[in-house]
């Protein structure tokens, strides 16, 4: 199964299209022929043309059909990414369109060549030859629109991140300025990838690590994780969505010296506020910046909203990716969480397979 998206040749538009075909039919093929030749050879000479331009353009429309995915066969984040940025009707009616072309001019030139085989003279062969083509012309016509389309969409999704939804992934999330990028720095090797987000304004931030002897991927979500749900705009909300499918463990980055510009307050009405979106998968609370403050140094009021956190149910860290204290315990225990999760999770589905099995018995 095509899981992840692959690389996608440029759509011409059907103008181009044909002239491409049209012009590699007359480069390829013989191009003198008389009257007096035998009318097998003249036929022969016509015969190939018409083949000649059918084969071009079944390879070109093949090509279209087997690069671009099939929706149902993509892994979950692509798909609802595909989602946001298009209706998938209307791109599979597209490559069908594409599909009953190819089919068609094959169908043509099936019947011109067998027309052609009862040619008797050089000018009805070279009239059956120009039907042909102009026939087939007239299909790709037909799909001028789908062409331009599917150019719309190659487009978009090569522009898609080329991040492995498969692959173990820190999913980093936090307001602003509470150390996000700091921490991705810190762990990750030096190749931190900026990857457009399907979306022209917002980018993923994609560093990669390793534990375990284990690739890890840690992304950064700018502008998507970093606010309220009810401040989402739809497009927002499916990107989230998109990210929910990845096998990720979620780590929720605090600035415990408030120096962000949020409050202890607000980053916690953020937690409780993105936490349903990830109620599937494990989570870690950090508490970043513990260089400039420490928990037990808080004024009470604030003590208490660290007390919330620690009741929320999940571990939760203190580090300072200044001096790098507990940012390697951090990265520990969130690759250690997403270890035993994934564990749990298929001893439970080789559970409900142990039923299903016994079911058949
Ligand atoms: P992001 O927007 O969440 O990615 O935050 P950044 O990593 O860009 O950090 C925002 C600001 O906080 C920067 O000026 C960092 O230098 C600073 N910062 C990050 N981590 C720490 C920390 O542990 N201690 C201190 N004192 N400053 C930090």
């Amino acid at each position: 199964m095509a899981h992840v998206v692959k690389h996608i040749t440029v759509v011409p538009t059907y103008k181009d299209f044909v002239d491409i075909v049209l012009s590699k039919t007359q480069r390829k093929t013989p191009t003198v022929i008389h009257k007096h030749y035998k009318i097998s050879r003249i036929r022969d000479f016509y015969m190939r043309k018409v083949k000649f331009t059918q084969q071009t353009f079944h390879d070109k429309l093949s090509l279209i059909i087997t690069e671009f995915p099939i929706v149902a066969n993509l892994h979950p984040f692509y798909a609802t990414l595909m989602n946001v940025l298009y209706n998938t009707d209307h791109y599979k009616l597209a490559l069908g369109g594409i599909n009953k072309a190819r089919q068609l001019i094959d169908d043509c030139a099936k019947d011109h060549v067998k027309l052609l085989k009862y040619g008797d003279s050089l000018y009805r062969c070279k009239c059956l030859k120009r039907a042909a083509l102009g026939r087939m012309v007239t299909i790709m016509k037909g799909q001028a629109k789908n062409l331009l389309y599917l150019e719309e969409i190659r487009q978009h999704i090569n522009r898609l991140p080329t991040i492995d939804p498969n692959t173990r992934t820190l999913l980093i999330t936090g307001f602003p300025n509470v150390g996000k990028s700091s921490f991705i720095n810190k762990i990750s090797r030096a190749d931190v990838e900026v990857q457009p987000y399907a979306f022209t304004t917002k980018s993923l931030y994609v560093g990669h690590t390793d534990y375990k002897y284990l690739r890890w991927q840690v992304i950064d979500t700018p502008g998507i994780l970093d606010h309220a749900i009810e401040e989402r705009n739809s497009i927002e909300m499916q990107a989230v969505a998109a990210l929910i499918h990845i096998r990720a463990v979620v780590l929720y980055i605090i600035d415990i010296s408030e120096q962000c510009g949020h409050t202890l307050e607000e980053q916690l009405a953020l937690y409780r506020n993105i936490k349903p979106s990830f109620s599937n998968r494990p989570i870690v609370i950090v508490i970043n910046k513990t260089d400039v403050m420490k928990p037990d140094e808080l004024p009470e009021d604030k003590k208490k909203v660290i007390e919330e956190f620690q009741g929320e149910g999940e571990p939760v860290l203190e580090m300072s990716t200044l001096t790098e204290d507990g940012v390697m315990a951090v990265k520990t225990e969130a690759c250690e969480r997403l270890l035993a999760y994934r564990v749990n999770h298929k001893m439970k589905s080789n559970k409900v397979a142990g039923v299903a099995n016994r079911l058949h018995v």
